[in-house]
C-alpha cells in the first residue's frame, strides 16, 4: 500500500459511543477485545501475523473458492467458503481463522458434518476420528455484517458507498488485519495458497465485480449477476477479494518484454471512462519501466488489472486499486501518478517476490518505494532521482528498527514508518557501496530468479546473501546496520597536522567507500577500521552526495 503514516485504532468511535450512553444504561460493549460478542464491533486490536501457532503450522493451505451474496441494502455477505488444505500432521483439530462478526452455520470436512465452535477470532474444527494426514476439503457456510473500514486502505474492512451518479460502490481492503475480515482461512503471511483462488460473487445485475485472475463466467438470474473470477497464481491472503461498481472495463493489450501478450483491464466507473485511455497509457508506460530493471510483468497468463476504487490504491495481484482522483504531476515532461506507480511496482515487490513475515516488509515496501525512484530516473534524470532519494534519506524517523524479529505483526512493522523511506534509501545506500554493474543485475535477479518468486518468499537474510554472494562482499553488517538498528553511521575528521586530517569511523562495522572530497577533487575511498589520512588544504568533505545516513563531527 501507499505511504502514509497510519493512526491505527480508528474503530473506537462505536465504544465512544458507548461510554455516553453508559451514563444512563449498560453499554453492550463490555471490553475492546472481546473477540467472541458478536455485538462488539471493535477490531481495532487486529493485526495479521505474528507467531504461528502450532496448529497452525501443521497446515499447507493449497486453494481457496469463496462464494458469497453481498446484499448491499444491508451491508451483508452470505455464502460459503471452500479451503482446500494439505495436512502435515494427524490432528483432533483444525484451526482457520474469521472475526467473531460472522455467524458459521455448518462445516464439513470431506463432505461429511463436523462439530466446531467459534472464538476469539478463530474457528476450531473437531471429528471424534480426528483428521488424517494429507488433503482435506473444509467446507464452511456463515454469514454476517462485515467489519466497515474506518480509514481504508491503512485500516481494513468494506467500504459501502455510491459514486457520482449515485451507483452501489464498495471496497474491500484487509492488508493490515488478514483475510479473516471476510472469509475462513489460515491467516499468516507464511501461507499463500499454492495452487490459487475462486471468487464467485453475487451481486444486484446492474453491477459489476472485478476480482483477481480471469473473468471465466457471468451468470444473471432474477436480477443477481454472478462473477465467477479464478486465479492460478499463488496469491496472499490479503489479495483474496473484490470490488463492486457500477463498472465498464477499458481494454487493451500489452506486449511485454519477453514479447508475450497481456489483456489490460481496467474496471473504471461508468461516470469516469473518458479518463481511461490515459490510465491505460500510464500504465503502459510504468510497465517499460518496471520491466527494464526487474523482469517480465508477472502474470502473463491472467491479466494486468486495474480497479477504480474509493480509497487510495493496494498492490491487490491482478487487479491494483487505486484512486489518484485522475491528477498526476510532472515529470520530466511526462505525467506521472506515485499512487500509481507504487501499487503497480508491488506486482513485483510484495505479489511475485513476498516477504516470507511481516518481519520483512521492508523488502516488499522499500523495494517498490525504490522502483518508484527508478521511475523518477527513467522519466526525470538523475535530478529527478536524488531529489527523491533525499526525500526519503530526510523521511527517515530511525525511532525503530526496520526488521524486529522474525514472526512480527503487521502492525509492528508499520508503526515505525520506516520500511518505505529508510528501505528505499537503503537500496540507494547499497547501490553506492556494489555498483551499478552488480547491483542492478542482482535486483533484477532478485525479481526474477524461481528460487525467490512465486511459491516461494524470502527473507531479510536471503537477500544479504544474494546481495553479498554476487558482489563478493560480505554486505551482513552493512544489512544489520541499516535494517536491524537505528543507528547512524557516527565519524570523525580531526586535523592531526599541517593540512593533513584523519577521517575515522567511531561505530564501525566494515570497510566502506566514501566519497572524500579535498581540495576540490573527489575520490571514492575506502575507509578501513584504523581510519584513512587525507591531506587537504580545508577539512575534508565526507559523502557530499548523502549515500549514507551519518553524523560527522569536525575536529
Ligand atoms: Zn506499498
Amino acid at each position: 500500500m501507499h505511504l502514509i503514516f497510519r493512526n491505527k485504532k480508528h474503530r473506537l468511535n462505536l465504544l465512544k459511543l458507548c461510554t455516553l450512553v453508559v451514563l444512563s444504561f449498560q453499554c453492550p460493549v463490555t471490553s475492546a477485545q472481546d473477540k467472541s460478542n458478536i455485538n462488539n464491533r471493535d477490531l481495532s486490536y487486529l493485526t495479521s501475523g505474528g507467531k504461528l501457532l502450532p496448529l497452525q503450522a501443521i497446515m499447507d493451505i493449497r486453494h481457496y473458492t469463496i462464494e458469497l451474496e453481498v446484499n448491499i441494502q444491508q451491508q451483508s455477505i452470505s455464502g460459503s467458503v471452500e479451503v482446500s488444505v494439505n495436512l502435515l500432521k494427524k490432528t483432533d483439530t483444525l484451526l482457520l481463522n474469521l472475526v467473531h462478526l460472522y455467524t458459521v452455520t455448518k462445516i464439513s470436512v470431506n463432505n461429511k458434518r463436523v462439530s466446531f465452535n467459534q472464538h476469539d477470532d478463530k474457528i476450531f474444527i473437531t471429528a471424534a476420528a480426528g483428521f488424517e494426514i494429507g488433503n482435506q476439503k473444509v467446507n464452511i457456510e456463515y454469514n454476517g455484517i462485515p467489519p466497515v473500514a474506518i480509514k481504508p486502505p491503512w485500516d481494513g474492512g468494506f467500504t459501502w458507498t455510491k459514486d457520482s451518479n449515485g451507483n452501489d460502490w464498495v471496497s474491500i481492503n484487509i492488508q493490515g488485519e488478514g483475510g479473516e475480515m471476510y472469509f475462513p482461512c489460515k491467516d499468516h503471511p507464511s501461507d499463500e495458497p499454492n495452487e490459487g483462488a475462486e471468487l464467485k460473487i453475487t451481486v444486484p445485475s446492474n453491477l459489476v465485480v472485478a476480482g483477481p485472475g480471469l473473468l471465466m463466467s457471468v451468470t444473471t438470474k432474477k436480477n443477481k449477476s454472478t462473477y465467477y473470477w479464478k486465479t492460478n497464481y499463488t496469491i496472499s491472503n490479503y489479495c483474496i477479494l473484490f470490488n463492486i461498481g457500477k463498472y465498464k472495463v477499458a481494454k487493451d493489450v500489452y506486449t511485454t518484454i519477453e514479447g508475450k501478450k497481456v489483456p489490460i483491464e481496467y474496471y473504471v466507473l461508468e461516470v469516469d471512462t473518458a479518463h481511461a485511455k490515459k490510465v491505460i497509457e500510464t500504465k503502459i508506460r510504468d510497465s517499460k519501466i518496471l520491466e527494464k530493471y526487474f523482469g517480465e510483468y508477472p502474470w502473463v497468463k491472467e491479466k494486468i488489472g486495474i480497479a477504480e476504487v474509493p480509497n487510495s490504491g493496494m498492490e491487490h495481484q491482478t487487479m491494483i486499486t487505486f484512486d489518484n482522483k485522475f491528477r498526476y504531476r510532472q515529470v520530466g515532461g511526462h505525467e506521472y501518478s506515485d499512487n500509481l506507480f507504487h501499487e503497480y511496482a508491488h506486482e513485483w515487490w510484495a505479489n511475485k517476490v513476498t516477504n516470507k513475515d511481516w518481519a520483512h516488509m521492508w523488502i516488499q515496501e522499500g523495494i517498490a518505494t525504490y522502483a518508484e525512484a527508478l521511475a523518477m530516473l527513467e522519466l526525470g534524470g538523475e535530478v529527478a532521482y536524488n531529489e527523491m532519494i533525499d526525500g526519503h534519506r530526510r523521511g527517515v524517523k530511525n525511532k525503530k528498527a526496520m526488521v524486529l524479529g522474525d514472526e512480527v505483526t503487521e502492525e509492528e512493522v508499520y508503526s515505525g514508518g520506516d520500511i518505505y523511506g529508510k528501505g528505499s534509501f537503503f537500496m540507494h545506500g547499497l547501490r553506492y557501496v556494489i555498483g551499478d554493474d552488480i547491483f542492478f543485475p542482482t535486483l533484477k535477479k532478485l525479481a526474477t530468479d524461481p528460487g525467490y518468486t512465486y511459491d516461494n518468499f524470502v527473507t531479510t537474510d536471503d537477500v544479504e546473501k544474494l546481495f553479498s554472494s554476487a558482489s563478493g562482499k560480505d554486505l551482513k553488517p552493512f544489512f544489520d546496520f541499516y535494517l536491524r538498528t537505528t543507528n547512524v553511521i557516527d565519524m570523525n575528521v580531526k586535523e592531526i597536522g599541517f593540512q593533513k586530517y584523519q577521517i575515522k569511523i567511531n561505530n564501525f562495522f566494515m570497510p566502506l567507500p566514501f566519497d572524500i572530497t579535498a581540495n576540490d577533487q573527489t575520490s571514492r575511498l575506502i575507509i578501513p577500521l584504523e581510519g584513512i589520512t587525507v591531506n587537504s588544504v580545508l577539512p575534508p568533505q565526507v559523502d557530499a552526495k548523502g549515500f549514507y545516513l551519518k553524523k560527522v563531527t569536525i575536529q
